[in-house]
């Protein structure tokens, strides 16, 4: 999500975007994860930014399911591999 869709870049901020630390900063670093999961210099530039963020729960339950940018401070890559260990995790329950 970005542009107007992307509540920590819309003209006017409201609700959790307007504590988001981020806004001036890139947070869709062009360059994706590697294949591995480990973050991009750009990323992890991007992170640090997210650490004393105080919307980091909200920022990441609005950003679970974009496939580009810095949500919550987890990346592409990070967000995907978790959403691959919850699809194994209920595919398990479901057959035990
Ligand atoms: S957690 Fe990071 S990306 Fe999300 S609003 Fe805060 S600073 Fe921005």
């Amino acid at each position: 999500m970005t542009g107007p869709r992307d509540p920590r870049t819309a003209p006017a901020l409201a609700g959790w975007a307007t504590q988001a630390l981020c806004v001036g900063h890139d947070m869709h670093p062009d360059h994706p994860s590697r294949a591995a999961g480990l973050p991009t210099l750009a990323e992890l530039t991007a992170i640090a930014v997210c650490k004393p963020c105080p919307v980091k729960t909200e920022c990441l339950t609005a950003g679970w399911a974009e496939e580009h940018g810095i949500w919550g401070g987890t990346t592409p890559a990070q967000r995907r591999q978790a959403l691959r260990a919850k699809a194994r995790l209920n595919t398990r329950r479901r057959t035990a």
